[in-house]
This record gives structure tokens, sequence and C-alpha cells, in this order.
């Protein structure tokens, strides 16, 4: 059997040759990392419901006109992309005060933030993904002008997108990360939607109890990673088979935590 070539191991996904020139097989690993990477650990099934997860997102998205890498779905792991040059940014998106922006500016986590904030990072390990300044960005040549308001742009509809499609499904969308690629055509480049929307890189809390359905599971060691994840999936609607219904519980895991 021929092994396929990899082109790039990243920390949650692996990506392998495609079968025609300017595809790629982007595959979901169980593998979850935080603190850039110094946390380490496995959430069992993660890649699955990821898979599925941000099918189902950059599909809905591109029904709106969003231009994403996304082709189609290979089977439980893996799917079938288009291959871009990865911008080097992080655009984060941010509605509620959560995470970085919490500690760094001291304002409470789940304090609505007065507008829709947009953030960018430079996407580099050895540097912890420092936040950086639009200047930075103009300054270094990591993006166009052109490039910078497409991205804002298609984040900024992306979200008012995904803030309905969650709060439809009782999901408040705190934050998210988006990674843009250059799709070329000759000397010719646009800018589109490429890595993954799951909630690997969102912050999801369940509108009525507030608990987190996000990898802030694992980050901050709250138990119940793939209980959480999979309840995203089964409200989304992405679940093949739901099984038999189980009452969605993460009470025991406050419990094991000696919270009330
Ligand atoms: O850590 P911070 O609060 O800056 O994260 C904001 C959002 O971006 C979170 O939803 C987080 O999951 C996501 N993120 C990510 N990858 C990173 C940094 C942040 O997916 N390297």
């Amino acid at each position: 059997m021929n092994r396929r070539r990899q082109i790039y191991e990243g920390k949650a996904k692996i990506l392998y040759e495609g079968p025609e020139p300017g595809t790629l097989i982007q595959y979901f690993k169980d593998d979850a990392t935080a603190f850039n990477a110094q946390k380490k650990g496995t959430i069992n099934g993660k890649g699955v419901i990821n898979n599925r997860i941000s099918e189902f997102v950059f599909t809905r998205l591109s029904h709106i006109g969003i231009p994403t890498h996304f082709i189609r779905r290979l089977n439980m792991r893996e799917q079938l992309v288009r291959q871009v040059d990865i911008i080097p940014l992080e655009v984060v998106v941010r509605n509620v005060a959560a995470g970085s922006i919490s500690k760094r500016l001291g304002i409470e986590e789940g304090e609505p933030l007065p507008h829709t904030l947009l953030e960018y990072y430079y996407k580099d390990d050895a540097l912890g993904d420092p936040l950086i300044a639009e200047e930075h960005i103009a300054c270094f040549g990591w993006a166009s002008n052109e490039e910078m308001q497409d991205m804002s742009s298609m984040a900024i509809r992306i979200n008012d997108f995904l803030c309905g499609m969650f709060a439809a499904v009782g999901i408040r969308l705190v934050d998210f990360k988006l990674e843009f690629g250059r799709l070329w055509d000759g000397d010719y480049s646009r800018v589109i939607l490429a890595d993954e929307i799951s909630p690997d890189g969102c912050r999801l809390w369940d509108m009525a109890t507030g608990e987190k359905l996000d990898k802030d599971r694992f980050r901050r060691d709250l138990g119940g990673e793939e209980d959480a994840y999979t309840e995203v999936a089964r409200r989304l609607g992405v679940l093949q088979d739901d099984g038999p219904s189980e009452v969605f519980d993460l009470s025991h895991h406050r419990k094991l935590r000696g919270k009330k």
C-alpha cells in the first residue's frame, strides 16, 4: 500500500498530499494541547467530532458566501481541502470577555464586550503566538491592506452567522479563532477561510447553565471534555447516531471537583 506523503503535522491535525494537485487531506487527531503545548493530552474521539463539526460549520458558511478551503469530508477523521498558503495570523473574534483578554486587561470573564472585538496574533510557536497590532502586520508585510480588509469583513460576517447558529441550539459564542490562506490562481491570490472551526478553537457556553462546552474544560482541568464536545455536535445535529437520548449533565464533573 502506498504511504501518503505527509506535508505537515500540527498539534491537532495532520496534512497529507491530496489526490489531485492543489488539494490536501486534513486528518483530525485526538491530541489536545494548551498553553503553547506545555500541557498535552488526548480527548477520546475529539478528531471524529471536530471533523464533523467543522464540516458542518464550513458548509453552512459557504452557503452564505464565505469562500473556504473545505471540499468534502472523506471519512470519520479526514476531509479533502484546497491547498493554500496559510497567512501567519490568528484572527480572534470576541463577543464576551474570557481567557487572555480577561487576564491581560483585568476584565471579568463573562462580561459582554461593548462591541465585537477583532484581535490579531502572529502565528509563531517559538514566540508563543504574540498579540500584534495591524501596524505590525503592515510593517512586516504579513498581509496586504486588501487582505486585511477581506479577513476582517469575513470574520465579522462569520461571527454574526455563528452567533445565531449557536444561539439557536442554546449555546453562547464567547470567542473563536480563525485562520485564512491564500488560494493562488496564476499570479493572483484570494483569501479564503482555512483550518477548522470546532470546540478546540471556540469558547462555547451553555446559555442556560453557563457550562463550558469547549477546550477550556481541558485547559482548566474541568473534566468532561468528551461529553462537552459530543454535546455541541449533538445539538448541531451532526452526530450520525444519537444513540439512546441521555440527559446532558456535566454537573457530576462539577461535583468531582468539589463544587456545588
Ligand atoms: O486564549 P485566548 O483567550 O486569547 O483565546 C481566544 C480564542 O481563540 C479561544 O476561543 C481559543 O480557543 C482560541 N485560540 C485558538 N488557538 C490559539 C489561541 C486561541 O484556537 N492558539
